[in-house]
């Protein structure tokens, strides 16, 4: 089977992502607090987009590809890929919100999924499980391990509690490129798959639906759906793997 080359870092590169990473948590942390019922998602993004470039960093996903957002704000079914727009938060959403920024030419990639005022009990659930899942994942980005270990790990997580892993999205390398080998999916088997390194640096990000693993790609071009409208959760964290274990580069868990 063909593996494509995995970059590494050295410290002092991981140490530049660390910076970009810190960075983008301060950002997430700024926009959880700005997430409330009758905030439209475009003024987020206005905000995240000030906030980065106030700090001399860029929005990575800012014309990606085409995309016009600095943001990615996904409510309720949508998964990822949300294009910032009118849409008005209401009580009882559930947005995700994914930022990527570049920093002295070093990229970090992350997500958080933010409750707008109450939810329902179900909905917390879906939160905390996704959420779990992701921390669980990453307990596995060790040299040594396999890349199937971190997939088995959120799968185990998010499956035990009757949830699905959406299967067509998948996390990823990340350093001076937003996307890098190798393809991080979440769900696998223990052992399979390249073998973790010191040096790699992963973006690992849990999408969860409460019905489905599938998804629907929606009018926009972009935005993606549960394919049964069910609700979505995604978290993501910019991992490295070193030799003292899996070290959080965008530590937006941290207060
Ligand atoms: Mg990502």
């Amino acid at each position: 089977m063909y593996r494509p080359a995995v970059a590494r870092k050295d410290s002092q590169q991981i140490e530049k992502m660390a910076a970009a990473g810190d960075l983008l948590a301060r950002c997430l942390k700024m926009l959880r607090a700005k997430a409330r019922a009758g905030v439209t998602t475009l003024a987020l993004d206005a905000a995240a987009e000030k906030f980065i470039r106030s700090q001399g960093a860029v929005p990575a996903f800012k014309g990606y590809r085409g995309f016009p957002g600095s943001i990615c704000a996904s409510p309720n079914s949508m998964v990822v890929h949300g294009i910032p727009g009118a849409y008005v938060l209401q009580r009882g959403d559930l947005l995700s919100i994914d930022v990527g920024v570049i920093l002295d030419g070093w990229v970090a990639d992350a997500a958080i999924t933010v409750p707008i005022g109450p939810i329902a009990e179900q909905t917390e659930r879906l939160l905390a499980t996704t959420r779990q899942s992701l921390f669980e994942g990453i307990e596995a980005a060790r040299p040594g391990n396999h890349l199937g270990d971190i997939g088995a790990a959120v799968q185990a997580a998010v499956e035990r509690e009757g949830y699905y892993v959406i299967r067509s999205l998948v996390g990823h390398g990340i350093g001076q490129e937003m996307h890098e080998e190798p393809q991080i999916p979440n769900y696998g088997k223990p052992g399979r798959g390249i073998k973790l390194q010191t040096g790699m640096t992963l973006a690992i990000e849990p999408m969860v639906a409460v019905g489905t693993a599938e998804v629907r790609i929606g009018d926009d071009g972009w935005a993606v759906y549960s394919a049964d409208g069910s609700t979505a959760a995604h978290f993501e964290f910019t991992v490295a793997v070193t030799d003292q274990g899996p070290r959080i580069l965008t530590p937006w868990h941290l207060d």
